[in-house]
């Protein structure tokens, strides 16, 4: 999983160039709200790495055009997240492609983050920033389930004469229908709901690029098999697909929090982890970023 090989500040480490010494802080998650608190913390000179099972930018990578990011109208979720990278690596700050898999509390004070390659990293602080996860869909298939998609990400990129199914009714299975429009598919949203939930400028779009929009149609059952997809709904229908997108929804990935009932010193979390429902791109940058700030505080005052 480590790549290249130096640890010059900016650069992605191997194995053997994890630092031995007790950092200052920790950045866990390199989606927008680490990018962002990574990049306030190099600047300010904090000791800082940043550790990420994704290549910088996160989620963002499955947005197909954002227009709510100041400064960035109509950008892709992809040319964001090049720049995000390109900006990492011209930073003073250290980065690492590993998943953390455990963080305790040593003796001192310090953290320590077991991470997926059995080594350890130490912090005085750490920065929570490991968004969400798809929210689990209990529908029972037949077949390969594998083959369901949960973002744009993992979608063939040319679909045209393929009929891609989205499930789901926000701004996330639109986002996702209407790439799936833009790579030449017959897109169908199926949504539960007598209506979306999501942002009307974006419907209406959606509606004008030609996604197929069936609201109150439930998916009971699945099956796939090498023709595709067979979706059973409610009242008996069934919808065929060559593609499936489940768009139902995520969850915080948040199995690094510690018990509520230890010590939060020195932790901070931000972005999508921290949120319910709206969760966006300048949100989370934002977090990361009074994360860095509230870091820096607690390292200078010795807590
Ligand atoms: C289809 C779609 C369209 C969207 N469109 C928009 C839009 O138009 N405008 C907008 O503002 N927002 C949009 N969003 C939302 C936006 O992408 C998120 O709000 C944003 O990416 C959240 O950033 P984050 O840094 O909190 O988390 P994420 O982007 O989820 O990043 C977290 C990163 O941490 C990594 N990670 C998690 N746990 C660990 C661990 N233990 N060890 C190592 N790494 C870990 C994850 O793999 C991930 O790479 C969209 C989202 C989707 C899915």
């Amino acid at each position: 999983m480590h790549e290249r090989s130096n640890n010059l500040p900016g650069r992605i480490m191997k194995a053997n160039a994890i630092p031995d010494r007790c950092l200052s802080l920790l950045v866990v998650g390199l989606g927008p709200a680490g990018v962002a608190c990574t990049l306030q913390a190099a600047r300010d000179g904090l000791d800082v790495l940043a550790v990420s099972d994704e290549p910088p930018g996160g989620l963002l990578r499955a947005a197909r055009r954002l227009d709510n990011l100041p400064g960035c109208p109509g950008a892709s979720g992809l040319s964001l997240c090049e720049q995000m990278a390109l900006q990492l690596a011209a930073s003073r700050a250290a980065q690492l492609r590993a998943r953390v898999e455990r963080l305790e509390r040593s003796a001192d004070g310090a953290f320590s983050a077991s991470l997926d390659s059995g080594e350890r990293i130490r912090s005085r602080c750490v920065c929570l920033a490991t968004g969400t996860r798809p929210r689990p869909w209990d529908v029972p298939v037949e077949g390969d389930g594998r083959r369901v998609h949960r973002d744009a990400r993992s979608l063939p990129e040319a679909l045209a004469d393929r009929r891609v199914a989205v499930l789901g009714g926000g701004e996330a299975a639109l986002d996702t229908a209407l790439w799936a429009r833009d790579r030449g598919a017959e897109a169908v949203l199926l949504a539960r709901g007598e209506k979306l939930r999501s942002a009307p400028g974006l419907e209406a779009e959606a509606r004008e690029a030609g996604v197929i929009i069936q609201l109150e149609s439930r998916v009971e059952r699945a099956a796939c098999t090498e023709l595709g997809w067979a979706l059973a709904l409610d009242r008996g229908r069934v919808f065929r697909a060559d593609e499936l997108v489940v768009c139902i929804g995520r969850v915080p990935r948040d199995e690094l929090l510690p018990a509520s009932t230890e010590s939060r010193a020195g932790l901070f979390l931000a972005g999508d982890l921290t949120r319910g429902r709206e969760r966006y791109v300048a949100t989370a940058m934002g977090e990361g970023q009074q994360a860095a700030l509230a870091a820096a505080a607690f390292v200078q005052t010795g807590g």
